[in-house]
């Protein structure tokens, strides 16, 4: 439910109806417009309050939350996040570049890529070090050595750090070093994994899972979210459908389904959707047309060493070009690299 309160309301007022909200057991969102201030009653069957506000003199008009999704929903926060990671930012009127290899393998090839990365204009370096593999056998990732290496590439390059905790165990060393936190798309329905991320106060990105709906992705981000961290970002990468000649389908309508639903930054990921390097390019542009607020892309000096995901692994020229035709077509839809 969401309250919006009358016009010029005092502070005093907004604290007044948040106390009254709470000792029925709700939690609050607080939330100003240009010209509204808005109070969601967050907690199950918070429709029920309503009685007890209808007459409340601060109160100008009460709207049921129709989604199963609560904080994530447009409804309670009509403006768009903006998620801050120190001196960068994800959403409103950003485009943000994350890339790097799939799995950080070592700390001369991560150094090379991350140099060659924020030389062409990235802001986050990406890299695994805990990695979800299907087969047991695969390069599984160097773990908290992994997590060093990133975060002195961070030191040398002044790129932020954005890898994966794959579960409870891991998210105290990850958060140690990481700026931002990923959740993969084989976890995103890792309930116990999220909800400990809402407890967290770095942001959190995760990764819609190949077979997920919008509706579960936006539930997902709420586990994390009604836990109490505000720094939730979306990820499309791609699903499965019938399609053959890529290794998943990038659902683009997913960036303005998303928006539409949610005040949450969308993230595209070309590389996972393509499997293919020869058509992460066109889906980089793609991302930006569509209004996405970045991209996170698999980058490496040499790609076809690359210990994971070589196919879909982009070269450094591959990289330098992409980032000279996305900045037009970002700026054509009000974002700034
Ligand atoms: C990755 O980013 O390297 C990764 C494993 O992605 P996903 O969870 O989307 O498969
Ligand atoms: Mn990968």
């Amino acid at each position: 439910m969401i309250l919006t309160l009358k016009r010029n309301v005092s502070k005093s007022e907004i604290t007044r109806i948040e106390k009254k909200i709470k000792s029925y057991g709700f939690k609050t969102h607080y939330s100003k417009g240009a010209s509204d201030v808005t109070i969601g009653v967050i907690g199950e069957n918070a429709i029920l309050l309503k009685e007890f506000f209808e007459a409340d003199p601060a109160v100008r008009s009460i709207v049921q939350i129709s989604k199963p999704y609560k904080l994530a929903s447009r409804q309670v926060h009509p403006g768009d996040s903006v998620i801050s990671c120190g001196n960068k930012k994800i959403g409103g009127g950003k485009f943000t570049v994350m890339a790097g290899p799939c799995s950080v393998e070592n700390r001369a090839s991560l150094l090379k890529t991350a140099r060659m990365v924020k030389k062409h204009g990235a802001a986050f370096l990406r890299g695994g070090a805990f990695k979800p593999r299907t087969s047991p056998y695969s390069f599984q990732g160097l773990g908290e050595e992994g997590l060093k290496y990133l975060a002195e590439a961070r030191k040398i390059t002044g790129l932020k750090i954005i890898t994966e905790v794959m579960e409870i165990s891991q998210i105290e060393v990850v958060a140690k070093y990481a700026d931002i936190l990923q959740v993969g798309a084989r976890n995103m329905q890792n309930f116990n994994l999220l909800r400990e991320l809402g407890k967290i106060n770095k942001p959190v990105m995760i990764k819609r899972a190949m077979s997920a709906t919008l509706n579960e992705l936006l539930m997902a981000a709420e586990y994390v979210l009604s836990g109490g961290n505000q720094n939730v970002i979306l990820c499309e990468r791609g699903i499965r459908t019938f399609a053959q000649s890529t290794r998943f389908t990038l659902d683009i309508s997913a960036v303005p389904a998303l928006k539409k639903e949610s005040h949450l930054p969308v993230i595209i990921d070309p590389s996972h959707s393509a499997g293919v390097r020869e058509l992460v390019p066109s889906l980089c542009l793609a991302a930006a047309a569509s209004g996405a607020d970045g991209i996170i892309v698999e980058v490496h000096h040499d790609p076809k060493n690359a210990f994971s995901d070589a196919a879909q692994t982009i070269d450094e020229k591959t990289f330098a070009d992409i980032m000279q035709k996305i900045k037009p077509i970002a700026e054509a839809v009000g974002k700034k690299i």
